[in-house]
C-alpha cells in the first residue's frame, strides 16, 4: 500500500495500465544499485528517483570535476571536488526525502563486488571501464541479480539487460569475452562526448531498468534479457541484436 501523498506523487504512473498501483508498489519496494555516477548514471539516478525506487545504492570512487558538468546533470559548480557518491545521495535527499539513498565511495573490483549486491533487485552499470563492468557482471551472476548495462562513446550508445544466472540467458561477459579484464582498457576521458548523447542513453537505460523491475508485475512485457540495443546519435536510430549465451563463458557457464 502507498501512503496518500505517495499516491498523489505517482498518479501519472498509476493511471498507466502497464504500471498501475501494483507496479508502483513494486518500484517502491525495489533496491537498485548504480555503478558509475557520470554521464549515464546522472539521468538514470534522476529518473529512477523520480519513479519512486525505494532504495538506491550509489557507487563511484570519483570526485566531481569541472569537465563533468557538460553532461553529468546532477552536479553543479558547488559540487566540484566533492565525492560523486556523496553529491548524488544529497541530490536524492533534496528531491525526495522518502527515498533511501546510500553512498558508497569505492572502486568496484573483483574483491569488492563479491557480496555487494546481496539485497539488490537490479544493478545498473554506467561506469567507464571494462574491468569494473566485468567485475560487476560476475558479481551479478554469482548473486543472481539482473544487470542493466549501459555505455556511450562519441555518438554511439549501448543498453542491454542481462540475467546470466539463468541457464538460458547470457551474461555481459558472454558479449565482450575475457580480453578486457585489465584496468583502464577504455575511458571517455580522451574521447569527445555530446552531453545529450549520454542523456539519451541514460534515460533509455532508466526505461529499461523499470521494465526489468516490473517483469511479472506490470504490463511492460518482456524484460529483454540478452538483447542489446544500439543507439546511434548521428543517423539517428536504434537497432537491436540478440546476444547468445557462450557455453564456454567463464562468468556464467563455468567455462
Ligand atoms: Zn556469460
Amino acid at each position: 500500500m502507498l501512503a496518500h501523498d505517495r499516491l498523489a506523487r505517482f498518479t501519472r504512473h498509476i493511471v498507466l495500465p502497464e504500471i498501475g498501483g501494483a507496479g508502483q508498489v513494486a518500484l517502491a519496494s525495489a533496491h537498485v544499485a548504480l555503478v558509475g555516477l557520470g554521464g549515464i548514471g546522472s539521468p538514470v539516478l534522476q529518473y529512477l528517483a523520480a519513479a519512486g525506487i525505494g532504495t538506491l545504492t550509489l557507487i563511484d570512487d570519483d570526485a566531481v570535476d569541472a569537465s563533468n558538468l557538460q553532461r553529468q546533470t546532477i552536479y553543479a559548480e558547488a559540487d566540484i571536488g566533492r565525492p560523486k557518491a556523496e553529491a548524488a545521495a544529497a541530490w536524492i535527499k533534496r528531491f525526495d526525502g522518502a527515498l533511501d539513498a546510500r553512498a558508497v565511495r569505492v572502486r568496484v573490483g573483483r574483491d569488492w563486488a563479491a557480496r555487494a549486491f546481496e539485497s539488490v533487485s537490479l544493478v545498473v552499470d554506467g561506469c567507464d571501464n571494462f574491468a569494473t563492468r566485468l567485475a560487476v557482471s560476475n558479481a551479478c551472476v554469482a548473486q543472481a541479480v539482473p544487470l542493466l548495462s549501459a555505455a556511450v562513446g562519441r555518438f554511439q550508445g549501448q543498453v542491454g539487460a542481462f540475467a546470466g544466472h539463468l541457464a538460458d540467458q547470457p551474461c555481459y561477459r558472454c558479449y565482450v569475452g575475457d580480453a578486457f579484464d585489465a584496468e583502464d582498457c577504455d575511458s571517455c576521458a580522451e574521447d569527445g562526448m555530446l552531453g545529450a548523447m549520454a542523456g539519451w542513453v541514460g534515460t533509455f537505460a532508466a526505461l529499461q531498468a523499470v521494465r526489468v523491475l516490473l517483469r511479472g508485475v506490470g504490463g511492460m512485457g518482456d524484460p529483454q534479457f540478452g538483447k542489446l540495443h544500439v543507439l546511434d546519435g548521428l543517423a539517428p536510430g536504434l537497432r537491436t541484436m540478440r546476444i547468445a549465451k557462450d557455453p564456454a563463458c567463464s562468468g556464467c557457464s563455468g567455462g
